[in-house]
């Protein structure tokens, strides 16, 4: 290993960790960026197996005020993990014990490389059910889902991941280990630093242990595909579902574009001459289900939408294998894609789809939509390539509006996929001066001297 990515300057300056430690130039690449356009060169990576080593790689970091970046796996839209001003990057991808099922409790306990899609299957197995699973599920780590605190389509009916930490073991920028929460459900004993921790994109700390709260796996889930001749017609749907009462357990939609591109990438049997369609999933007992479904079906049909049913687990996986790969698609036909994550009331999503067809139209930009409608959380995927100088720029140009109209409807620039690089610029656009102002406060409590992942979230002064 070489040790110049340290300013050693005597023998007991010397890193710790050196097994675990890579300098070479392919891994450093490998380690560079994340799902976003962003890149960035670490001097080093360094991947930590227990707690411990996080410590003293961590504490050795901070003494020489050395910037860390803790990552997952890299599936993050944000450039959350990308390596900025030399850091090292943490990968804690090597921490992935599945550490107890505690079916009496109701608790599973997870070291954070554990990858979502992991702990999904060992549940199911025994019964069991966790729910948030974002697209990314079979790839993604809990460490990560707990920094961007990551929904998924479940999210209408279940919550987001914030919803199940009951508690963590984090490890302080300065090296010390602090525990918040723990296996009970309720606990109200000082600030909630565990609801603070999720979400705060490896800013604050470096995440080594998760509590997740677990629920039993429902009996009974029906899938159901509604196809439209008109996509307000789809947008109209959702809001006439959530205005009824129905809380179904998933309520994604795809438009047009987002159908053609799955097609053309994997031939997935989805209606090609559709205009828009909704993936609609319900949960429950088998009376509620049924009953449940009836009623979609005919709001679906009271809005021109043509109604099928999965009808085995075959079909129910190959539908869900389309949606998760809406985005991998949409990346094979424009790599340098921009990807935003907005999210807006669920009843004003028909007027957000007729902004963003303006905008598409202002900027001269296709864009493409996909996401989970029913907690308002449209995908939009302004279509460009870096390689057209001139797209490329009006793609750019398009985000600002597209925020705009977002703010302008009640809504949030980020509904999942959290700032990082991509989208600090325009925080200053949903939060306040004083918000601002008090979140650094809160960053430099945990962080006095900025190692933490540094460049994130807020922009530069
Ligand atoms: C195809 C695709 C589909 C996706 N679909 C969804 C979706 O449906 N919903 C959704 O919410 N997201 C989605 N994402 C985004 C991404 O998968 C999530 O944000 C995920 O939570 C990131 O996990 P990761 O392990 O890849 O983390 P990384 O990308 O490695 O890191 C993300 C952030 O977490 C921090 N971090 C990682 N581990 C730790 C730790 N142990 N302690 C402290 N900080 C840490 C990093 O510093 C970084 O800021 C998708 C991404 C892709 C590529």
């Amino acid at each position: 290993m070489d040790f110049k990515f340290f300013n050693k300057k005597k023998q007991e300056d010397a890193p710790p960790l050196p097994e675990r430690t890579s300098t070479d130039s392919e891994e450093l690449f490998c380690y560079g960026f994340d799902a976003s356009s962003m890149q960035g060169t670490p001097s080093a990576v360094v991947r930590p197996v227990t707690t411990d080593e996080v410590v003293q790689m961590v504490s050795f970091a901070h003494k020489q005020r050395k910037p860390i970046v803790p990552r997952g796996a890299g599936t993050g839209m944000t450039g959350g993990s990308v390596p900025l001003k030399d850091a090292v990057v943490l990968s804690l991808d090597s921490m992935n014990r599945i550490l107890d099922v505690d079916e009496k409790n109701m608790v599973a306990v997870v070291e954070p490389g554990v990858i979502n899609g992991h702990l999904q299957e060992k549940l199911e197995a025994k019964g069991l059910f966790y729910p948030p699973d974002p697209a990314s599920m079979n790839f993604c780590t809990l460490g990560g889902n707990v920094a961007e605190n990551a929904g998924g389509p479940r999210a209408i009916k279940y919550g987001v991941t914030r919803d199940y930490v009951l508690g963590l073991e984090v490890v302080l920028p300065d090296g010390r280990v602090m525990m918040t929460g723990g296996k009970t459900f309720k606990n109200v004993v000082g600030y909630d630093l565990t609801r603070l921790i999720v979400g705060s994109e490896g800013t604050l700390c470096v995440v080594t242990k998760i509590f997740l709260k677990i629920l039993p796996l429902p009996g009974e889930t029906v899938t159901l595909l509604c196809t439209y001749p008109a996509l307000n017609d789809a947008a109209l749907t959702v809001s006439k579902i959530t205005a009824s009462g129905i809380i179904p357990r998933v309520l994604e939609f795809m438009d047009k574009a987002s159908v053609s591109a799955v097609e053309a990438y994997g031939r997935y049997g989805l209606p090609p001459d559709a205009e828009a369609l909704l993936l609609i999933e319900v949960d429950g007992s088998k009376a509620s289900v049924s009953e449940e479904v009836d009623r979609i079906a005919s709001i679906c049909a009271s809005l021109n939408g043509r109604v099928s049913i999965a009808e085995d687990i075959f079909s129910r996986k190959r539908l869900w294998e389309a949606r998760r790969a809406i985005s991998p698609a949409l990346y094979r036909i424009k790599p340098s894609k921009i990807n935003e994550d907005i999210v807006v009331p669920r009843g004003r999503i028909p007027e957000m789809l007729q902004s963003l067809r303006d905008i598409s139209e202002k900027f001269n930009v296709k864009i493409v939509n996909f996401g989970h409608a029913g907690d308002g959380n449209i995908h939009v995927n302004v279509m460009t390539d870096k390689n057209d100088k001139d797209e490329y720029e009006r793609a750019g140009k398009s985000v600002k509006d597209i925020f705009e109209a977002v703010i302008r409807l009640e809504g949030s620039i980020s509904g999942e996929h959290g700032i990082g690089l991509t989208k600090k610029q325009y925080i200053g656009m949903e939060l306040s001066e004083t918000g601002i102002e008090i979140m650094k406060a809160i960053k430099r409590a945990f962080d006095p001297y900025g190692i933490m992942n540094p460049g994130k979230i807020f922009p530069a002064t």
